[in-house]
C-alpha cells in the first residue's frame, strides 16, 4: 500500500497530493509546521507539540484550522492509513490560498492544512545513536523570531547542506558573540568538564524544542546537574559529551564539531542514558 497524505480535508495518494500555487506557504513561507515522533503508532510529546503549534499560529495571527481534538483525530487517521508505527508525522498550516499580496488577505481565508506520515527505521537510528554523529558550525543568519516554528527555513536548509557536504549530520548556528544558538533542526547540548548538562536558554532567539523541554524533566528526575547557559564550539570540543535533541533525532550523540573530536571522540554514557530514559518516557506517555 502506498503513502497517503491529508490535504485540506481529504486523504489522497501521496503522488497526487498538491497545494495551490497561491498557497501563502508556498509563495511567502507564511505558514508554520510541527513534527511529532511516533512510537508504536502513537504521538510522542503530543501536548508539547500542540501547545507550540497554537503559539506559532497565534504569533502569526492564523486561526487553529480545527480544534485540538479534531486535529488529533485527523493525525491519528493519517497514521492509521499509512500503517506506520515507528515514524514521524509532519503537519503544515499556512494562512491559506489568496491572490499574491504580502499583506494578510482581508477578509481572512481558511488556513490550508497538509499532513504527511513517514516511516523511521528505529534499528538504523539506534545504530547511528550508538556511534554518534558529527556537526559543523555556521554563522547565525536566521531572522529574529526563531521561536516561531515557521516554514521560513532557507538559512536552516543552507546550514544543513553545509553539514552534509562536510560529512556531518547537523550544523550548529553560532551567534555574533561566538556562542552556539541551536542546530538547523535540533537543540544543542553539552556535558561540560564539570559534568554539568548545558543547553542555551529559551529567552534567546531559538526554537523551544519540545524534546528539549521533556529532556529537562528527565534530567531533573535523574538527579543530574543542568544549566540553561550557552557554550562556544571550543567548549563543546573540550566537553565530556555533546548531543542534539529533536523529535526526529531524539537524543543523538555528537562526536565531532567541525571535524575535531568532542572529548575522547566517542559516545558518552550520559547521552546514551538520556536517550534511553527519554524513549521509555515517550513510549509510556504517547497518545
Ligand atoms: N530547533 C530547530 C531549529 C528545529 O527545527 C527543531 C526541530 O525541528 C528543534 C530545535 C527541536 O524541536 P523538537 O524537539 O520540538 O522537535
Amino acid at each position: 500500500m502506498g503513502r497517503i497524505a491529508y490535504v485540506n480535508g481529504r486523504f489522497v495518494p501521496h503522488a497526487e497530493a498538491f497545494v495551490h500555487i497561491e498557497d501563502r506557504g508556498y509563495q511567502l513561507a507564511d505558514a508554520v509546521y510541527e513534527v511529532w515522533a511516533l512510537f508504536g503508532g502513537k504521538l510522542a510529546d503530543a501536548e508539547g507539540h500542540f501547545v507550540r503549534l497554537e503559539r506559532s499560529l497565534s504569533e502569526l495571527q492564523i486561526d487553529m484550522p480545527m480544534s485540538r481534538a479534531a486535529l488529533t483525530t485527523v493525525l491519528r487517521e493519517a497514521v492509521r492509513r499509512n500503517r506506520v508505527t515507528e515514524g514521524l508525522v509532519y503537519l503544515q498550516v499556512s494562512r491559506g490560498v489568496a491572490p499574491r499580496d504580502h499583506a494578510f488577505p482581508n477578509p481572512p481565508v481558511r488556513p490550508a492544512v497538509v499532513i504527511t506520515v513517514s516511516r523511521v527505521d528505529r534499528a538504523a537510528s539506534e545504530a547511528r545513536a550508538a556511534k554518534g554523529v558529527g556537526v559543523v558550525t555556521t554563522l547565525e543568519t536566521r531572522w529574529g523570531r526563531c521561536d516561531i516554528k515557521t516554514v521560513g527555513l532557507l538559512p536552516n536548509a543552507l546550514a544543513k547542506q553545509k553539514a552534509r557536504a562536510a560529512g556531518a549530520v547537523e550544523a550548529w548556528f553560532v551567534d555574533e558573540l561566538g556562542l552556539v544558538t541551536e542546530g538547523a533542526s535540533s537543540n544543542a547540548w553539552i556535558v561540560d568538564q564539570d559534568g554539568v548538562l548545558r543547553t542555551r536558554d529559551t529567552n534567546a532567539n531559538i526554537l523551544r524544542g519540545v524534546t528539549r523541554h521533556t529532556l529537562i524533566d528527565v534530567i531533573r528526575e535523574a538527579g543530574l546537574k543542568l544549566e540553561e547557559r550557552p557554550f562556544t564550539p571550543d567548549e563543546a570540543r573540550s566537553a565530556k559529551e555533546a548531543f542534539i535533541t529533536g523529535a526526529g533525532t531524539i537524543v543523538l550523540p555528537v562526536t565531532s564539531v567541525d571535524g575535531k573530536p568532542v572529548g575522547e571522540g566517542g559516545v558518552g554514557p550520559i547521552a546514551a542514558k538520556l536517550r534511553r530514559l527519554y524513549i521509555e518516557r515517550a513510549k509510556a506517555r504517547a497518545i
